[in-house]
């Protein structure tokens, strides 16, 4: 059992994307692994959020990971700001990171550039807290993107400068949580090769049969094939790659079938996979909705999450301290 850490950011809705690219994979790991999951309300900050909207989107995300499938009994669910021991190493952590490698983060400069107006101390530190978040439960596998590669190797760099200043070998060094397989990317429906919130082209986990249907629907397609075993032009492949997804093999193959004899009716394929969609979603959507209303829970999940989160990063924190010379009289 190798313990896991994975944040998630209180923003937006899960859409397919985000079900099958990383949920898919966190189910199964949280069942072979330590997993931690935490919601990362302090790296939200940065961007400032409305006051009222933090706790929304905080309930929000609680409620869609747990309807599709994050387990409170066998991971740790919890509120990064319910565990002040996280702000305390972050703290610490912030001694042995210097400006000049901050400075030079690929994602710092990208966000500088985007919002020059909101350069904040939180948005240059924010791989400091991340590594605070890993370090706090010395987790040796984190599930990252490739645009978080760079903080997870800074996260290393943090862990190996503190056990070298201290002359001590007390954090290990986190890698990449590797799930096996090639993971997989959901494509937009309007021709772009990835669904994504900034994209502005979602099925969102909880969207109704209806806006399944009608955003299937307005999908991107032309003539159809004009010979067969054409090779499908990229809007028509997103198609298909959502179909391998969702659908049944049968029904894939008689669709491939159909293109290739230049047989396909669109209006038929877009059928099917809104059909396929729903399918998977229904039952997510209607747990969420019931999840969402029941504050009872939430608060069960969370409060249960803080407690057993503040268990690890508490003793953590005890021996970080003793290490770094702060001793009780
Ligand atoms: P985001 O909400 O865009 O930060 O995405 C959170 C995580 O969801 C990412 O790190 C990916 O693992 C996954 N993800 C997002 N969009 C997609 C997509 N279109 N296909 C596959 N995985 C995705």
């Amino acid at each position: 059992m190798e313990t896991v850490l994975s944040g998630i950011r209180p923003t937006g809705n899960l859409h397919l994307g985000n079900y099958y690219g990383a949920l898919v994979n966190f189910i199964k790991m949280q069942e072979e692994n330590n997993c931690f999951f935490f919601i990362a309300d302090w790296h939200s900050l940065t961007t400032h959020p409305d006051p009222k909207m933090l706790h929304e989107n905080v309930r929000n995300v609680l409620s869609e990971y747990l309807a599709a499938g994050l387990d409170p009994d066998k991971a740790t669910i919890y509120l990064q700001s319910d565990v002040k021991e996280i702000a305390e190493l972050y703290l610490l952590l912030n001694m042995h990171a210097y400006l000049g490698e901050l400075a030079k983060t690929v994602s710092f400069k990208e966000k500088a550039r985007q919002n020059p107006h909101n350069v904040n101390a939180g948005l240059l530190t924010y791989p400091v807290l991340q590594a605070a978040d890993i370090l706090i439960h010395k987790a040796l596998k984190v599930p990252v993107g490739k645009d978080q590669e760079q903080h997870l190797e800074m996260t290393r760099n943090y862990a190996k400068r503190f056990n070298s200043k201290y002359g001590v070998d007390f954090f290990p060094e986190p890698t990449a949580y590797n799930f096996g397989s090639e993971l997989i990317k959901i494509p937009g429906l309007d021709g772009s090769g990835k669904m994504g919130k900034s994209e502005g082209n979602c099925i969102y986990l909880h969207d109704d049969a209806k806006t399944i249907e009608k955003k299937v629907k307005k999908a991107l397609t032309d003539q159809g094939p004009t010979e067969p075993n054409q090779v499908k032009p990229d809007y028509i492949e997103n198609l298909f790659t959502i179909l391998r997804v969702v659908s049944k093999p049968e029904v894939v193959a008689y669709f491939e079938e159909k293109w290739n004899t230049c047989g396909i009716r669109y209006g038929d394929l877009k059928k099917q996979l809104a059909e396929d969609i729903i399918a998977v979603t229904t039952p997510i959507r209607e747990r969420i909705i019931n999840i969402r209303s029941d504050n009872e829970c939430l608060r069960k999940v969370i409060t249960e999450g803080a407690g057993k989160a503040r268990e690890s990063a508490s003793k953590t924190i005890k021996d970080v301290r003793e290490i770094m010379g702060f001793k009780a009289f």
